[in-house]
């Protein structure tokens, strides 16, 4: 006999864990892996700390800042676990480090190079001016035609194709405003002459928990949720089949729970192939979205080289990794005194590289690079995978999930997160989805309300409610 809880929620990354913070009523979190956190979690190996990949905190939104605040703070003692730095994000190519933005930070590359990356720019301003993105066809048209040839081939064309695994011109541009820096013609001439300027774009300045790694946010979630909550999140818990009709679910472990509402995280393109008798032109929707996965490889090592770099790009294909995030720099904590902690960021498409083969050919390019020396001591190399890493912003993306939704909708799913959006969300974005979805679970609620006995709602949900007053009197972080 299933247990029927009003509220199902599947997924414990951000999105899972802000609804559940929102609701205002019972609820099961359902999660696969046997950790909560998703893509927020931390890894600890002899001392060091590795998170899934490059996290950072900014947002410009107030209600996100006050809750990754509210996660960071000790509920007894009010001490913050957090501390707050002005990015050094970098390139490197041609043996060179300039700043990010690479467009506007041309200034100390060889000479050839500057000038093909100007006169290409300005080549491409003479014939399109400053011509609204929104006018052009596709990202790959974009960055030819606003930037030039120079820019595009020494670092915009091949970073992109190694980072996103397909054709640019499958690529719509919606998604680069407010994500990707987009200098005035005026700072890229004069990145091209004097030294740049390292705060341009939106993670310019930016938070990071001091101790715990990303996974502080995660431990965060837990306080705020309380003991009661925690009994209510099922991990090794894999959702693979939805009902729609009976209102439950099944789990490889063998579990089925019933439901009144659902809420789900996971992505569309895997919860549409797990509906029962779900319709064809859903299916077809969920199966024409595409993502690209990473696989991160740790390496904890001796001594420290870390400089002053928090992440660096690396365009050229000769180099293993598109991306390092030097962890060790986003806080001291997050290794033994004396050690650099890098995490390589690997995109992949279908299958990663084995292991094995991955650690050796990111020590062999980081070498290459000189963020290691060959006779450094490596104390720590391993691996994880993130199969779901970025969507593709492909041109069919929107109308296709927009289908998916309104279908899920007829049936009270409520589809959310970065893979239940099917879109480019950071943690702030994950967080204010959560809370979104708590109000339309109480939406739901309310049409339902004639044939059952209600009692008043609190206006946010119960543990958020109880923490809204101290929330709203909180300042910036
Ligand atoms: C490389 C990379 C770098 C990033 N850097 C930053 C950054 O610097 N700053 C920032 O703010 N954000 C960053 N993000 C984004 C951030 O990680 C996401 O926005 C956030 O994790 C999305 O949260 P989510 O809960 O929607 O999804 P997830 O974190 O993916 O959580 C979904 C959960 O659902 C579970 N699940 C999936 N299928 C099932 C199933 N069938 N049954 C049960 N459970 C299931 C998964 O195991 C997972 O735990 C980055 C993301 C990537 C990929």
């Amino acid at each position: 006999m299933k247990s029927e809880y009003p509220t199902i929620i599947i997924g414990s990354g951000p999105t899972g864990l802000s609804a559940a913070y929102h609701l205002d009523e019972d609820y099961l979190i359902l999660e696969r892996d046997s950790r909560i956190g998703g893509l927020n979690k931390s890894v600890y190996i002899d001392g060091f700390t590795f998170d899934y990949a490059g996290h950072i905190m900014f947002t410009g939104d107030d209600y996100a800042r006050a809750i990754f605040d509210r996660l960071l703070t000790d509920p007894k003692t009010g001490a913050k676990n957090v501390h707050y730095q002005a990015r050094q994000a970098w390139c490197y190519q041609k043996g060179v480090h300039t700043l990010y933005p690479f467009q506007a930070n041309t200034y100390g590359l060889p000479q050839e190079i500057v000038q093909e990356c100007i006169v290409g720019l300005a080549r491409a301003y003479l014939k399109n001016g400053d011509r609204p993105v929104s006018d052009y066809a596709n990202f790959h048209e974009w960055m030819w035609g606003t930037y030039g040839d120079g820019i595009c081939k020494h670092f915009m064309d091949p970073y992109n194709r190694k980072l996103w695994k397909i054709d640019l011109r499958e690529m719509s541009h919606e998604w680069l405003s407010g994500r990707v820096p987009m200098p005035a013609i005026e700072e890229i001439i004069l990145g091209a002459i004097r030294p740049g300027k390292a705060d341009m774009g939106p993670n310019a300045y930016f938070g990071y928990p001091l101790r715990g790694g990303y996974q502080a946010l995660v431990d965060g979630w837990v306080h705020l949720l309380g003991q009661d909550a925690i009994d209510s999140i099922r991990t090794d818990s894999e959702v693979v089949e939805v009902d729609l009709k009976n209102r439950s679910v099944r789990c490889a472990n063998g579990d089925e729970w019933g439901y009144r509402r659902l809420v789900t995280t996971m992505p569309l393109p895997e919860l549409v192939r797990r509906i029962r008798n779900c319709p064809s032109d859903v299916r077809a929707a969920g199966e024409s979205l595409r993502h690209t996965s990473i696989q991160c490889v740790f390496i904890g090592s001796r001594p420290n080289r870390m400089e002053h770099y928090h992440w660096i790009y690396y365009p050229e294909p000769e180099v293993f990794f598109h991306r390092i995030f030097v962890q060790g720099n986003a806080s001291p904590f997050n290794q033994p005194e004396g050690c650099s902690n890098y995490i390589a960021e690997i995109s992949y498409y279908g299958k990663p590289v084995p292991k094995d083969e991955a650690i050796e050919r990111t020590i062999e390019s980081m070498i290459r690079v000189g963020r290691l020396h060959p006779d450094d001591e490596i104390l720590v190399a391993d691996m994880v995978l993130m199969p779901y890493a970025y969507v593709i912003p492909q041109h069919h993306k929107d109308a296709a999930v927009q289908l998916i939704k309104e279908f899920l909708q007829q049936h009270d799913v409520i589809t959310i997160g970065r893979f239940g959006e099917w879109s480019y969300y950071n943690t702030d974005h994950a967080i204010l989805a959560g809370k979104r979805a708590a109000e339309m679970v109480k939406e739901l609620r309310e049409r339902e309300k004639p044939a059952r006995t209600t009692v008043p709602l609190a206006p946010l949900g119960r543990k958020a409610a109880e923490d809204s007053v101290a929330l709203a009197a909180t300042g910036k972080v």
